[in-house]
């Protein structure tokens, strides 16, 4: 152990750090195992040339606006609605009867940016789990189909959206063409929903069906703006994807406020551990990105779906988004500036496929790896008594193939886990409960817990409350 107390001010008799007796048996932090054959094969399928011709199907239906017409089988929303149903539907045929297709309806009332009851309508399809211990576990990938040019509630105006956000409905269209012959402990649902640019309508109806049926959504993503490398800025960044994630959760009770004030916990939210978890997994040759994490819900004052399930207490939903937005490619109508005959508007040629397959092998290499590990743990608590170590305990998990745990830990100050003590899998008492004592002060020192499986597979981190 290094000696961090010069010995000067030392005397003998007094406790010098190196005296100590040696440090828990701890590692430098590691990403999960190395990416697996199946994995690299799985993602080595992504194809820029299949998003490409998605996006102008999409870019083809001329408005995507939640208010265009649901009827019309050329032009408007619902027959964009339709075609992506219509995929959902080819892509399902290839999994062997795991893959469920499902288009959820319902009627908003007349609201923000809705004049008129609309039905809105996402577009829905589940990646059955294999694991019976994980039925009940799901992770979400979306992006949202519906658009808008200048004016929200413009129902006619050309709308193309070829990057907001037919960038992220393609690439989710992608994931889901690659992942559906493949078998995945828990459940993957990808997702385009409709009445993002209206009020987040559709996510939050998703999200509200999921807290209903009890899902337990244990991650979800959402992409939205992942289709340009080149911003408005100029500066060009096709190796980078920005991973907005929350630190204070934005449905914190009065209580949980109260006791993260008084033990830290500002950067060690659900989503930071998520945000972590990606970078983690998702930063490798493989996918050839680098993931740039904002310490943020969101671009400044601004929102997305994911803001639909963390209001609904689903704590672990992110958001990914390109570096360098072009401000001129969104929310706008389709013109040439008089001025300056610069082009407008949020038209495919200014969006890069081969950026979009790489966000989604980004996003694909996250989903399989969450979806064959374990649980992230539940109910992970530390005993508050004075002490000068730190004792955790949690609920045992269930998984067939749960090799054990291992615990993370970082100086207060530091932004990521930077040590790791695997500790196998103690037996659990009467109660399911697994205890483990860290030689370490709470005081000083933040700590996690995640679950390990036998091939490697490491949950997301769980930051432990008193
Ligand atoms: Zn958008």
């Amino acid at each position: 152990m290094v000696a961090l107390l010069g010995g000067g001010a030392y005397a003998s008799g007094a406790l010098r750090l190196d005296d100590q007796p040696p440090a828990p048996p701890n590692h430098p932090i590691v990403g999960p195992k190395r990416l697996d054959a199946e994995t690299t094969k799985m993602i080595g399928q992504i194809d820029p040339a299949r998003i490409r011709a998605a996006d102008l199907a999409l870019v083809g239906f001329g408005t995507r606006n939640t208010l265009s017409s649901q009827t019309d089988p050329a032009r408007g929303i619902g027959a964009a609605r339709d075609w992506i149903y219509d995929q959902f539907q080819q892509i399902a045929a290839t999994s062997g009867g795991r893959m469920t297709v499902e288009l959820q309806s319902y009627t908003q009332g007349v609201s923000t940016g809705i004049p008129t009851p609309t039905v809105i309508t996402n577009v829905v399809a589940t990646l059955h789990g294999t694991d019976p211990a994980s039925a009940n576990r799901y992770y979400y990938v979306s992006g949202h189909y519906d658009t808008r040019c200048g004016s929200t509630t413009n129902a006619t105006c050309d709308a193309p959206g070829a990057n907001d956000d037919a960038s992220g409905v393609t690439a989710v269209l992608e994931m889901a063409h690659v992942m559906a012959t493949h078998e995945f402990d828990a459940n993957i649902v990808f997702m385009a929903v409709a009445g993002e640019e209206q009020n987040l309508y559709g996510s939050a109806r998703a999200a509200t069906l999921a807290q209903q049926a009890g899902q337990d959504v244990q991650g979800m993503f959402t992409n939205d703006i992942i289709g340009s490398s080149l911003g408005g800025n100029g500066i060009s960044d096709p190796y980078t994807v920005r991973l907005f994630a929350e630190g204070v959760p934005t449905n914190e009770t009065t209580s949980e406020a109260n006791t993260r004030r008084s033990i830290g916990g500002e950067n060690d939210s659900p989503a930071r551990q998520m945000a972590r978890f990606v970078r983690s997994v998702a930063e490798i040759p493989e996918t050839g990105m680098h993931i740039q994490t904002v310490d943020r819900r969101d671009r400044f004052n601004r929102g997305g779906d994911h803001i639909s399930f963390l209001e609904r207490g689903f704590r672990s939903a992110i958001r990914f988004t390109e570096p360098n937005e072009n401000f001129n490619h969104q929310h706008q109508d389709v013109r040439v500036d008089p001025d300056t005959s610069e082009q407008i508007g949020d038209l495919p040629e200014f969006v890069d496929f081969d950026y979009i397959a790489r966000v989604a092998k980004v996003n694909a290499v996250s989903l399989a790896a969450l979806a064959n590990a374990p649980s992230a743990p539940k109910n992970v608590r530390i005993t508050s008594n004075l002490s000068y170590d730190t004792a955790l305990r949690w609920n045992a998990n269930t998984e067939p193939d749960l090799a054990g745990y291992e615990v993370v830990w970082r100086k207060t100050d530091e932004t990521d886990w930077t040590h790791v003590i695997p500790i196998g899998l103690p037996e659990p008492d009467a109660n399911g409960v697994v205890r483990y004592t860290a030689p370490l002060s709470k005081d000083d020192f933040f700590f996690g817990v995640r679950a390990v499986d036998k091939e490697g597979n490491r949950s997301p981190v769980v930051f432990p409350r008193p």
